[in-house]
């Protein structure tokens, strides 16, 4: 079979034979070439050629050719450099993407309707499935570049594609078909004369005829074959032929002249080293050697026909061996490939991870430094204002001490000075008395009633100031003694009773019978509390009465509780003049207090002692109609004895 391959490749490669002469010519042509479809053409030759020289070259040729082809949109220079390209693939052995190539050359060869360029993809294509083992398809492909070259009448083309049809049809041993085909071709052939084409023509009709005879025509056209051949030094052609030779000499019992051509044809084809070639002139030759009787010589063809045999077996099993480990190592490879893909991908996934939770620290340090710097310049700003505060605190704190010490001072002063004013003023009035008593002149008593007024007054008024300074700095203390409260109230409407006498105001004095007679507490404040009231009262009532009334609200056996309430029909107080009252120095703004005698401390003053006692003022007034003052004050009923421990 690898025979009649060669056979048919043969007429392929031959095609392009002297390739390096060639190669060097197409170079200088490239080199003089203006023309770019020059070129391309001229760069796809040069493909082809290194096809069978250096198949890098080839490639880089063909390629360069495509590329100048596309760039200058020249189809069919295109085409043809695609069809080399493949050619390069097939001599390297890879059909598979020399049969994609082919097709590529073709669908455009079948746009341009290029039969030539079909003609040629077809009978290229023929020729891989050859190699490929697939006849069928071969003789397919070789049919229709036949079709076509005879569309063409293309008279060469035609007979060698009828030699490639033949060819295939012998391999498969259709006689029948395969002989009318190659007298065709022989016909054709020697009518152009071709003697090349006639060479291969000859050749398979001398194979066709050795397999069906008659003899003499296989010796012929064998022989025609081999000395075409012989002529060419074609060792390959030569071997082959005189193989057909050798073996139809033996089908004709012609065994001396079978061996000459049988042992030319061994040593051709041991110094080309096809072994199939090899392994059937040995099997010939045996049989040969045994029909001569030279069973020696048979037995050492035998025995180098099955050394042979084993080693082609051998090499053979070597390569599938080959193969498979390579098939083996190759799955391994992918296995490792896929694992360590794996790995990649899972060392990749972790490298994002530390990616992202390095990324995560990042943002997360810059974003505390972001508070951390925040927070610093909001505690540089708090700090600021905590020194300012505290720098205001130390001047408030120091206005205060300055205040307190301003006041105290002014309390000191008011306290001497009034200590001070009041000595004079006790001997002042002292000697009013004693100039009224010591019957003075009658125009001298309205002056001295006068001094005697003002110098009474200008006492309360020191008085007042002093009993307030003493209440504001807390120096005044409440006594506790026993007295009787009955006696105390007595005394003190007997004070008012002629000036209430001299206004015509009734001055009623209401006591409850459970009031306790016997109290323990401060009688002396208790009576200045009532006085100021009662005379006020006296001072803004112009008639009808003014009343002090006392009422026990609550009477235990050592505790009593007292309400005290002083309550007018005089002027009244207005509504917002109410809550002032009791303010330092403040009088009720109207005609009728401005005509009365005052301080405007005595309320100041009387609010500061129940305060003392852990009390509080009451005050319900209508103007007009009168006023109601009330305070409730806790008692002591008996005095707690005091312990001589002495
Ligand atoms: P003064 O020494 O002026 O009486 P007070 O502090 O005792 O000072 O009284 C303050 C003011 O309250 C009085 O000037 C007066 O206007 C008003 N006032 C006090 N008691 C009465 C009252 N019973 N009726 C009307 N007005 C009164």
């Amino acid at each position: 079979m690898k025979k009649k391959l060669v056979h048919i490749l043969i007429a392929f490669w031959c095609i392009g034979y002297c390739h390096a002469e060639q190669v060097d010519a197409l170079k200088v042509k490239l080199q003089n070439s203006t023309s770019d479809t020059a070129r391309v053409k001229l760069l796809a030759k040069l493909g082809f050629e290194y096809a069978f020289i250096h198949l890098d070259s080839s490639r880089r040729y063909c390629e360069l050719a495509v590329q100048l082809a596309d760039e200058i949109t020249f189809n069919r220079g295109k085409a043809d450099a695609l069809n080399n390209l493949a050619i390069s693939y097939d001599v390297e052995g890879n059909h598979e993407v020399a049969i994609t190539y082919f097709l590529m050359a073709l669908d455009i060869y079948d746009e341009l309707g290029a039969k030539d360029g079909q003609a040629r993809i077809y009978n290229n294509c023929g020729m891989v499935y050859q190699s490929l083992g697939d006849t069928a398809k071969s003789l397919e492909f070789h049919k229709r570049s036949l079709q076509i070259e005879k569309e063409l009448g293309d008279s060469l083309g035609i007979a060698y594609s009828m030699t490639q049809v033949a060819a295939l049809h012998l391999m498969v041993k259709d006689y029948e078909h395969a002989l009318p085909l190659y007298l065709s071709a022989l016909s054709i052939l020697q009518s152009e004369n071709d003697i090349q084409g006639l060479a291969y023509a000859h050749w398979g009709l001398g194979e066709l005829y050795m397999e069906t005879g008659p003899s003499n025509l296989a010796y012929s056209h064998a022989k025609e074959a081999f000395s075409f051949f012989e002529n060419e030094e074609n060792k390959k052609g030569m071997s082959e032929t005189s193989l057909i030779i050798g073996k139809t000499y033996f089908n004709e019992n012609q065994l001396v002249e079978a061996e000459e051509y049988l042992l030319m044809a061994l040593t051709l084809s041991q110094e080309l080293g096809t072994q199939n070639v090899t392994l059937e002139c040995l099997l010939n030759l045996t049989e040969v050697h045994k029909a001569l009787g030279n069973y020696e010589s048979a037995l050492g063809f035998q025995e180098e026909y099955s050394r042979l045999r084993i080693e082609i077996r051998k090499s053979e099993m070597t390569s599938n061996i080959k193969e498979i480990e390579s098939k083996y190592n190759f799955e391994r490879q992918q296995q490792e490939i896929a694992l360590l893909n794996k790995e990649n991908a899972h060392q990749t996934t972790v490298r994002n991870i530390i990616i992202c939770v390095l990324v995560a620290i990042a943002i997360l340090l810059l974003w505390l430094y972001w508070v951390y710097l925040s927070k610093a310049k909001t505690m540089e700003v708090l700090a600021d204002k905590n020194e300012e505060i505290m720098r205001k605190n130390e001047i408030i704190e120091k206005e205060k001490q300055n205040a307190l010490i301003a006041a105290k001072a002014k309390a000191d002063f008011l306290s001497v000075m009034s200590h001070e004013i009041r000595t004079p003023m006790n001997v002042v009035l002292g000697s009013i008395h004693l100039l009224l008593e010591d019957r003075p002149k009658p125009h001298q008593i309205e002056t001295l009633n006068m001094l005697k007024f003002s110098a009474e007054n200008l006492l309360t008024l020191l008085n007042d100031i002093l009993d307030l300074n003493k209440l504001e700095t807390g120096k005044l203390k409440l006594e506790s003694t026993a007295f009787d409260i009955n006696m105390l109230l007595k005394g003190i409407q007997d004070g008012f009773g002629e000036e209430a006498k001299k206004k015509g105001i009734d001055l009623k004095l209401d006591v409850s019978k459970d009031v306790p007679h016997q109290l323990v507490g401060d009688p002396g404040r208790l009576s200045q509390v009532l006085n100021n009231l009662l005379s006020n009262s006296i001072k803004f009532t112009d008639s009808g009465y003014v009343k002090l009334r006392v009422e026990a609200l609550k009477k235990g056996k050592k505790k009593t509780s007292l309400k005290f309430v002083v309550e007018d029909t005089g002027i009244g107080i207005e509504p917002e003049k109410q809550s002032v009252i009791f303010d330092k120095f403040i009088q009720v703004d109207s005609a009728t207090t401005r005509k009365q005698s005052g301080t405007g401390l005595g309320l100041s003053i009387t609010k500061h002692i129940l305060k003392l006692f852990g009390s509080d003022m009451k005050l319900k007034s209508t103007p007009g109609k009168g006023s109601r003052f009330s305070f409730k004050l806790k008692f002591q009923t008996e005095l707690i004895p005091i312990i001589d421990c002495s």
